[in-house]
């Protein structure tokens, strides 16, 4: 029996021409809504008899694979007796410079087509048209062959042969793991607490094709537990491909683990995991113009074969894997692993990915959108990440020194940036005497002179692709986010403009990502949120998209209330009393481990609240060992201030860090390498416009606005970081809060139950 490739013709021709070298900075692609818009135009003109948008379908045979390759060319066209195979293209560079032969991939595309309509309607020989369209000018270039039906099968022959490998072997990989899947048991003896039931609704939300909020708490192995069903989701042909999210590289280590585990378990995968760009690249600089970088330069003459190898060869594809490979086939390892990415089954990745409009993952993934779900672990991330993703900045200096530097070299550009300066300047004179002003409406004039600005700029770059200075692009991205945000733009949104010391700022700023993070997963056939830390439970599922027909789950904690013991300090920590605060924090440290050697962590709300605790701790000239967080630590830096943390110390270790923090998520310090965690403050984020911003929105949507803004993401740190400390059941330890605001009813209500049982201290 032959086994069956479903192909798109798109997909067929763009793997197999690929070649040449990365282009980065500037990419001459015409919007898909330009595009949409010439295509309709040309198409507009056809007669009577011609016909638009036809489906193709044609079953071809090659060795043991059928193939059924579809796709949809723009017209076929009658003139004269003859049909005429057209392929409409946009393209924003000159007409002039196109030719013939400049796009062989269009050629390749409009001969599957004919070749296609050829076969169906038993015709010797087809002609094949493509019709170029300059985007600004609307000039118009046509290029037409005559092929013969044998010429054309010919090709379709060379095509598929080119493409044969790389299917056949993911038809061989795909029964693989098919059966491997049939086969895998869950890889633990028996499931923990709760686990049972969270692996059961992940499996139920996938089968219905809905989505999950689940609050799962640390201890139940959330990790294989939502990774186990959903793959057994893929062995029963609900879905194909799982992506895998996360915001910290420590959780994407802990979901690769999981899949590790299963491997050892028999199960047979292709994972992917993409680290970000400027953590992978191989050159000092990342500056990925193939005049610089040797992986850019003649990547995609190189790729097919660097894929076909590795997927030969690996199974779990992460990090040294991708640079391994990458090094051998000398390709760039970030654009590597995304290539890589579309053959994997799971794909382990950031957040933004799926989710910033800014990223491009998301293009390709819209083919198979259906068959794939999203598991978004740490979930209560995505909130703060999600806004961030969906506001967007512009300053105006920028365009001050365009308009400066450009003069006398490029009339439209020094134009359109003294345009959009002035532009700038109105809206700052609006501000009058305030620092800063903030407008239900986005800036219309200012988005007009900004699309101007972006016209001048592409036709700019277009002409000097290879020269185009660091300013306009920088500039030109900056504008391109603005625009594309502005296109979001909706009563969950504001504008604030700020003078700034020597300039003046304006935002977009998302205060509410739900309707965004909800259009953004549409399409998928699931989306499985879950966390330790969903709490208060209302308030994310507020923010992150909840919909009535959503499947909630929450799992009590499997530890017991026995293992952690829970003390309050009553001291005040807000701003205006930390000065007083220093010492008696100091006193409490001291007090508390006094007679419990052991290793702890110290949480606190800001780096400089922590370096004067840190200062006057040392001081004190104590039997114990210190280390202190230090901003921007790399990979060596932070490895090392987790290896201190050894079993059964001899000396106390205390470990000075910031809630929020690399340290205080996602930081699995089992048994007795922790033996408890200080918590100071209640983790509120600072006063300021934003949150203040957020505060007032959420408050005239008649919710309790300090909250959404302060409150609830405050607390959630404070759960994140004292979670470091019961990661399994024979782990135990103290959890100390130092806040008076603990003793407060609000706050009591926001702590896990295991924490309720707790004793005050004595100042
Ligand atoms: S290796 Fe670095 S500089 Fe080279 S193409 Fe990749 S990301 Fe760009």
């Amino acid at each position: 029996m032959q086994d069956k490739v479903k192909l798109s013709v798109r997909s067929l021709v763009e793997y197999v021409y690929r070649s040449g070298s990365i282009e980065t900075g500037f990419r001459t692609a015409v919007s898909l809504s330009e595009g949409t818009r010439i295509h309709q135009r040309i198409q507009k003109r056809y007669g009577e008899d011609d016909q638009k948008e036809v489906h193709f379908s044609a079953a071809l045979f090659y060795g043991n694979l059928e193939f059924t390759l579809e796709g949809r060319c723009d017209g076929i066209l009658l003139r004269n007796n003859e049909r005429i195979i057209d392929e409409i293209k946009s393209v924003s560079r000159p007409i002039n410079e196109i030719n013939e032969d400049t796009y062989p991939v269009h050629w390749a595309q409009a001969k599957c087509y004919a070749f296609m309509y050829a076969l169906d309607h038993h015709l010797k020989k087809m002609t094949v048209q493509l019709t170029y369209v300059q985007c600004d000018t609307n000039e118009e270039k046509r290029f037409r062959q005559i092929l013969s039906f044998e010429k054309l099968e010919q090709f379709i022959q060379e095509l598929l042969n080119s493409y044969a490998p790389y299917a056949e072997m993911k038809m061989m990989h795909k029964k693989n793991m098919m059966k491997s899947i049939q086969d895998l048991i869950f890889p633990f003896p028996n499931y923990r607490e709760g686990q049972r039931k969270f692996a059961g609704a992940v499996y139920k939300t996938i089968a219905e094709g809905k989505s999950l909020y689940a609050n799962a708490p640390t201890g139940i192995g959330k990790t294989i537990s939502a990774l186990f069903p959903a793959i057994k989701a893929i062995g029963e042909g609900e879905i194909h491909r799982i992506f895998y999210l996360t915001a910290k590289t420590i959780t994407r280590q802990a979901a690769e683990e999981a899949i590790k585990l299963l491997t050892q378990s028999g199960l047979n995968h292709k994972t992917v995991t993409i680290t970000a760009k400027d953590k992978i690249c191989f050159k000092e600089e990342t500056n990925c113009q193939k005049e610089y970088c040797e992986f850019a330069h003649g990547y995609y003459d190189r790729i097919n074969g660097a894929i076909l190898d590795l997927l030969a060869n690996e199974n779990l594809i992460d990090r040294k894997t991708v640079e391994k490979y990458a090094l051998k086939h000398r390709v760039c390892p970030f654009e590597f692993s995304l290539d890589a990415a579309y053959a994997g089954d799971f794909i382990i990745c950031d957040y933004n990915y799926i989710f910033d409009p800014r990223v491009s993952l998301r293009r390709f993934i819209e083919e198979d959108k259906k068959k794939s779900i999203l598991l978004i672990d740490e979930a209560h991330n995505l909130v703060d990440r999600a806004r961030e993703m969906y506001s967007a900045t512009l300053d105006k200096s920028s365009f001050l020194q365009l308009s400066r530097s450009y003069k006398g070299r490029d009339e439209d550009i020094q134009q359109s940036a003294k345009r959009t300066n002035q532009a700038f300047i109105a809206l700052k004179k609006k501000t009058g005497d305030q620092q800063v002003i903030a407008e239900k409406d986005y800036p219309d004039e200012l988005l007009q002179e900004l699309q101007v600005f972006s016209a001048c700029a592409e036709k700019y770059l277009t002409r000097n692709k290879y020269e185009a200075e660091d300013e306009l692009l920088d500039t030109y991205f900056a504008v391109q986010s603005f625009i594309r945000i502005s296109q979001l733009y909706d009563e969950r949104f504001i504008t604030y403009m700020q003078k700034q010391r020597n300039d003046f700022r304006i935002k977009l700023f998302c205060l509410d990502p739900s309707h965004q993070l909800n259009q953004a997963r549409k399409g998928f056939k699931s989306t499985i949120f879950f966390s330790a830390t969903l709490k208060p439970f209302n308030f994310y599922k507020d923010m992150l998209g909840f919909k009535e027909d959503d499947y909630t789950l929450s799992i009590p904690s499997p530890f017991s209330i026995e293992q952690t013991q829970v003390y309050i300090q009553p001291l005040s920590t807000r701003f205006r009393d930390r000065g007083q605060s220093i010492e008696p924090i100091v006193n409490t440290i001291k007090v508390m481990l006094k007679e419990n050697t052991g290793n702890y962590l110290i949480f606190f709300p800001s780096y400089q609240y922590m370096e004067e605790v840190y200062r006057r701790f040392l001081d004190e000239d104590l039997p114990f060992r210190s280390i202190i967080q230090r901003t921007g630590m790399d990979e060596k830096e932070r490895e090392a201030f987790l290896a201190a943390f050894v079993p059964n110390a001899e000396k106390t270790l205390l470990g000075f860090a910031v809630m929020g923090g690399i340290f205080s998520e996602g930081v699995d310090l089992q048994g007795d390498r922790i033996n408890g965690v200080f918590v100071v403050g209640v983790g509120l984020p600072q006063l300021g416009l934003e949150r203040d911003l957020m505060k007032k929105y959420f408050h005239q949507k008649d919710k309790n606005g300090y909250d959404y803004a302060y409150t609830y993401p405050g607390m959630n740190k404070v759960l994140q970081a004292g979670g470091r400390l019961i990661r399994s059941e024979t782990d135990s330890g103290i959890i100390v809060l130092i806040d008076d605001r603990y003793l407060h009813t609000k706050y009591q209500e926001l702590l896990p139950q295991e924490w309720k049982d707790f004793k005050v201290l004595k100042r």
